[in-house]
């Protein structure tokens, strides 16, 4: 192995994956990238890109000389995954992944891997709306979080690994555990995507023949709706994955807009102006505080 990671096998190589795995090959930290998913088009434009330097779509054969693994496929392909390459893995390779909920992952690595201990579960908190390969660049990762996930039984050494892999895509790398993981994120990342659906969609059916009321949709309706441009099928497997954290997000949501209607309802201008407020004052602090690294 002549640099950290050595061989380095992506298993899907889409807009996450091949971002990865260009950071990774620009920053030197990789000896060579194989790039593992279903479609022989997707993985041949990623050879084309020079994203990856070889592909297979056999997860158990591509994966029986790596150094380190990279699982970049949606939640609801984890099982499939996990099962395949279990028997083929080597001893010697560390395993990270960069799914979106974390406790899913673990249960996966739980059922599937003979020594769990290998895998340090990771979520880059970067993105677009876009998918597949031709949507990965290089920077996607720079200076942004990615939370690693490790739990009491995580080899050391293979957390070491996977810092430096992280840290190499330009990451700021962060701990913690599974569950804090998956809450948090249900509520500042996947409650917006549900709140995104359900607009679009509420709009959606008010429109009939002769009236279409996305014609008169601005940059505030363009602003809050981006995320619903998402991979339908991807925030479905995460929705699933996160269930009850997102069941509970969605209670506190749901309780929040009741508030404004029953203010709205009595013509409470006080009350309304009051919510807004503190919800503007909220959202200003936060830009103020983390504005430059979003
Ligand atoms: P993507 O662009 O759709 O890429 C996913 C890749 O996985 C595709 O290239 C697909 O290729 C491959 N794949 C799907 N099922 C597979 C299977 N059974 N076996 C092998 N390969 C398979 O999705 P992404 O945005 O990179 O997301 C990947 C992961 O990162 C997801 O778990 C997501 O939750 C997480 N994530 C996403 C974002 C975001 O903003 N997009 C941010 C952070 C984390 P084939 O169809 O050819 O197999």
């Amino acid at each position: 192995m002549s640099t950290p990671l050595g061989h380095l096998v992506i298993i899907g190589v889409g807009l996450i994956g091949g971002s990865a795995a260009r950071a990774l090959k620009k920053a030197g930290a990789v000896e060579r990238v194989t790039g593992v998913g279903r479609s022989l088009a997707n993985l041949e434009k990623a050879k084309q890109l020079g994203v990856v330097d070889a592909f297979a779509t056999d997860i158990a054969k591509a994966v029986h000389d790596a150094d380190t693994v990279l699982v970049s496929v949606p939640m609801g392909a984890y099982e499939t995954v996990f099962s395949a390459m279990a028997e083929s893995l080597p001893k010697k390779a560390v395993i990270t992944d960069a799914g979106s909920t974390k406790q899913h992952a673990i249960d996966m690595a739980h059922k599937h891997l003979r020594n769990t201990g290998c895998f340090v579960p990771a979520h880059p908190i970067a993105g677009t709306e876009d998918s597949g390969v031709e949507a990965s660049f290089t920077e996607l990762f720079q200076g942004r979080l990615c939370i690693l996930t490790p739990g009491d039984g995580t080899d050391a050494d293979a957390l070491a690994k996977i810092k430096a892999l992280w840290t190499a895509t330009g990451s700021r790398v962060e701990c913690m555990s599974a569950s804090e993981h998956d809450d948090l994120l249900a509520a500042v990342s996947h409650l917006p995507h549900i709140a995104a659906y359900a607009l679009v969609n509420a709009v959606r059916k008010l429109g009939n023949g002769e009236n279409d009321p996305f014609k008169f949709a601005a940059g505030g309706f363009r602003d809050f709706t981006r995320i619903a441009s998402s991979s339908p099928a991807m925030w479905r497997d995460i929705a699933l994955a996160n269930k009850n954290s997102l069941l509970h997000k969605i209670d506190g949501l749901q309780e929040e807009l009741s508030i404004l209607r029953e203010a709205l309802e009595k013509a409470d201008g006080g009350k309304l102006l009051d919510d807004f407020s503190k919800a503007k004052q909220a959202r200003d602090d936060w830009l103020a505080k983390h504005g430059d690294s979003l």
